[in-house]
């Protein structure tokens, strides 16, 4: 059956058909040796058995079911979900990198120490900082390893009475959650009508036990906060320090560093500004760069530069907060960056950010007569739309027109994110777009709100082209089937 009139999916296990094996495992090469007695399983493992073109059916078929940037416009804020030049990935493909084994003697292994150093000094110029770890494998696995630097130093000066980081309502949720993971208690403070930092409620938050703040700028409504200087200097006048979640560089990379702003750490997610292919919950990298003060609490086996100009070593400063992820991190990763980075150059990386945000800019003012934004002014690489008006006029919600554009091909933008705007649609274009693709998603987006005055029941049942329909959203998070049974 073809993929348009094969409605429902089956699995590989329901696919098997019984003797029909591939094996294309190799013949042994080398002595064979027997498991210790116990240790071998008692049944063979059900495997599915299949021909080669089954298989290659079944995942062009998956593959079809699913949007990707290869598809589509993907404009979920927050998500960066930029072309990820094909490059990347082939540079991360050479052998010379994908055989290499982590335990392998150093003296073999100088080519991926070098990657990882230079990849840290270009993303320490970046940012303003002086040294990076590509250890966690998230952002928010990044955000718990810069916490727990904070943690070390104000533990290491004699304040171990410093307990509470401060963090506005709109950031991102991993933020509070790994304020908890790390040991600290969040303090949440309101935004200004403008989605900024309220200085006064900073201020009054501010006491003797604040080890420091939590802060993504551009905020997660895309605006820049402007009092950014006085915001750090309010921190760091309490003994605090900052913390820049850089999950998304995208508005700013090659523009303003936080480093200047007055942050002390930040973590950088490498799969969204620094192009690694995400989404579907691939590996990621969320590189944690620091000022020097927080340096000698990085953790385990830095890698850095011979003192003789020799080559490269792995390093451990006595007072680190240990390993946070076995060996060095997503190296995949780290070589996608530096392709990118390298292949941007001095020129790319701030006309990158630049064209981010005029894009940005551009579907905002094709769309803001027709959809109000929350927010007044110029946005940085995204921004955010509230549906209230639509939603009371016609019965039209977020959700109504985000699944309706997929009848259009577009991916939806972000969906009641941040939570301090009802009904919020947050649109994220990203540079790679071009004026002709933001000019048909702006057209189909203007349709979308004709037809909520006309038709709304036609939206509540969208989209209606799709493969699968509307999905049963809570169901699929509460009560997902991750195991197949053989019943
Ligand atoms: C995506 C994101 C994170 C979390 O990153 P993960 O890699 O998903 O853990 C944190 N903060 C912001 C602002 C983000 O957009």
């Amino acid at each position: 059956m073809s993929a348009n009139t094969k409605k429902q999916m089956t699995l590989l296990f329901e696919e098997s058909v019984k003797g029909r094996m591939i094996d294309l495992i190799p013949d042994c090469d080398v002595p064979k040796k027997e498991l210790p007695a116990g240790m071998e399983r008692a049944a063979k493992p059900r495997l599915p058995e299949l021909s080669e073109i089954d298989i290659a059916r079944h995942y062009t078929e998956l593959a079809k079911r699913t949007h990707g940037v290869n598809d589509g416009m993907y404009p979920l804020g927050s998500c960066t979900m930029k072309y990820n030049p094909k490059i990347n990935d082939e540079m991360a493909s050479l052998p010379g990198f994908t055989g290499l084994y982590p335990l392998q003697p150093r003296a073999t292994v100088q080519g991926a120490m070098e990657a990882m150093q230079t990849l840290e000094t270009y993303l320490c110029e970046i940012t303003g900082m002086n040294r990076m770890t590509f250890q966690p494998s998230a952002g928010a696995h990044g955000e718990y390893t810069g916490l727990l630097l904070i943690k070390a130093y104000h533990h290491a000066n004699g304040n171990k009475d410093k307990t509470e980081i401060i963090v506005p309502d709109s950031a991102h949720g991993t933020n509070p959650a790994s304020c908890t993971m790390a040991g600290f208690k969040t303090v949440t403070i309101p935004s200004d009508d403008q989605g900024c930092v309220d200085l006064e409620a900073l201020r009054n938050a501010v006491n003797e036990k604040t080890a420091g703040l939590m802060l993504t700028n551009p905020n997660t409504v895309g605006i820049f906060d402007k009092n950014i200087l006085e915001i750090t200097k309010i921190i760091h006048d309490a003994g605090g320090l900052n913390y820049y979640d850089g999950a998304n560089l995208n508005a700013i990379m090659g523009q303003v560093r936080p480093g200047d702003m007055g942050f002390d750490v930040i973590h950088l997610n490498l799969h969204k500004t620094f192009s690694t292919p995400h989404g579907g919950g691939g590996p990621g990298s969320g590189a944690v760069g620091c000022k020097s003060i927080l340096a000698p609490y990085l953790p385990k086996d830095e890698v850095v530069a011979n003192e003789d100009g020799s080559g490269f070593e792995l390093r451990t400063s006595p007072d680190t907060i240990g390993k946070v992820r076995s060996f060095y991190g997503n190296f995949g990763i780290v070589v996608r960056a530096l392709c990118y980075v390298m292949s941007l150059g001095r020129e790319g990386v701030p006309e990158t950010s630049a064209n981010a945000v005029l894009n940005a800019n551009y579907m905002r003012v094709g769309l803001q007569d027709v959809m109000p934004m929350a927010f007044d002014g110029i946005c940085m690489h995204e921004f955010v739309a509230t549906m209230t008006a639509l939603k009371s006029e016609t019965g039209v919600s977020a959700l109504d027109v985000a699944k309706a554009m997929l009848d259009y091909g577009i991916h939806p933008p972000t969906m009641y994110f941040p939570l301090i705007v009802d009904e919020a649609l947050m649109f994220e274009p990203t540079e790679t777009e071009s004026k002709e693709t933001l000019d048909e998603v702006i057209t189909a987006l203007r349709e979308i709100i004709e037809k909520a005055k006309t038709d709304p029941d036609y939206l509540h049942g969208a989209p209606h082209n799709t493969v699968v329909r509307r999905l049963d959203e809570v169901k699929a998070a509460r009560e997902p089937k991750l195991r197949y049974s053989f019943e």
